[in-house]
């Protein structure tokens, strides 16, 4: 989960929920974010069903000029640092018409799934940016949709339709907003109004499907209060104030992206988990509420308690039962021991 503009999950999307000290309890409602309207109109009660924050669909097509250029320059600074595929796939991020995304598609189904801060608080776990301390939520996700994908096909026989989870060149924050699910704070994730910024998303997207009526909308900030906590508590100077993050001082992309580079010692040094960063997420004010968590707990891993300590010495087999079926799997083990190492020899 980082976003590159971009968070959330590798921060990528990450301090304890005590420390938030106001947090109160929200409850989900009927009337959920989202543009869905006309013959979309079905979506919110499906969405509502399957646990979902947010839900709603945009006009499918190239992104907005704006979003273009905040991109295209945000690349040229070499801000995506070591994410190749950022610039390999530049042009199909911004057209979801594009080959190999969706021919002829028409809409863009966006869905966000809140998870919570102090859900799972045990073990290694405490030392795991919140968004991975479940079962991995792509896998979660792409289950849900699998439900919204199900509606809409029963809803317009002949539907081609693709889900996506981190599974594509989609720029899924600028399609979230452009479908109403919120707006782009400056942490440069995207906050979904009465939940905040800890939600995951994923989308589906159409052809053969009605044209939706919403299309991009890139200027809009949402509900960021252009406070400046999160820029002030990224221990690295990684976050503009306009919502840019820069990969190369970004401990959450750090500590998940970067499988082969040294991290640097700057960043390093800031680390406060073994996998990912939840500094600016927990700085949001926005973000003290206690939404309902919609990822599954991690599996079970068995008997025997771990720590970084413990970690940065454990033998693969021993890593990948702990981290089987959750995010932690999508890096290798020599990236968990070296974080680990790290964390440990810092402390
Ligand atoms: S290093 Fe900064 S930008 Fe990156 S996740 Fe941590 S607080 Fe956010
Ligand atoms: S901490 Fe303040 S400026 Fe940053 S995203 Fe939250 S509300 Fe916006």
């Amino acid at each position: 989960m980082i976003s590159i503009i971009l968070h959330g999950k590798t921060h990528c999307t990450s301090s304890e929920d005590k420390e938030i000290g106001t947090m109160s309890e929200s409850s989900p409602t009927a009337e959920i974010p989202g543009h869905a309207s006309g013959p979309w109109s079905f979506l919110k009660a499906a969405g509502v069903s399957l646990g979902f924050c947010a839900i709603g669909v945009a006009r499918a097509g190239e992104v907005s000029q704006e979003a273009r250029d905040v991109f295209g320059r945000w690349l040229r600074s070499g801000n995506h640092a070591g994410l190749a595929y950022m610039e390999k796939w530049k042009d199909a991020r911004c057209d979801t018409t594009h080959h190999g995304i969706v021919d002829g598609s028409a809409a863009v189904v966006c869905a966000a799934l809140p998870y919570s801060r102090g859900a799972v608080e045990t073990g290694i776990w405490k030392s795991v940016a919140a968004h991975a301390r479940s079962r991995d939520y792509h896998h979660v996700m792409r289950d849900r949709l699998d439900g919204i994908d199900q509606a809409i096909n029963a809803r317009f026989p002949g539907t081609i339709s693709r889900v996506f989870v981190d599974t594509a060149p989609v720029m899924e924050r600028t399609w979230a907003v452009a479908a109403g699910l919120g707006g782009l704070g400056n942490n440069g994730a995207l906050i979904v109004p009465h939940v905040g910024s800890r939600v995951v998303l994923g989308e589906i997207v159409c052809s053969n499907v009605p044209e939706p009526e919403y299309t991009d909308v890139p200027s809009v900030r949402g509900p960021c209060l252009e406070c400046g906590a999160c820029v002030d508590a990224c221990p690295t100077g990684a976050l503009a104030s306009s919502g840019i993050v820069d990969c190369n001082s970004c401990v959450s992309y750090h500590t998940i992206e970067n499988t082969r580079a040294p991290i640097p010692s700057d960043v390093s040094s800031a680390m406060t988990l073994i996998f990912g960063c939840d500094l600016c997420i927990d700085a949001c004010p926005l973000n003290r509420v206690a939404y309902p968590c919609e990822l599954d707990p991690p599996p079970d891993p068995g008997p025997g308690s771990m720590t970084p300590q413990n970690m940065s010495e454990a033998p693969d087999e021993i890593l990948l039962r702990v981290f089987r079926g959750t995010c932690l799997e999508r890096t290798s083990v020599e990236t968990i021991r070296r974080n680990a190492r790290l964390l440990v020899g810092r402390n």
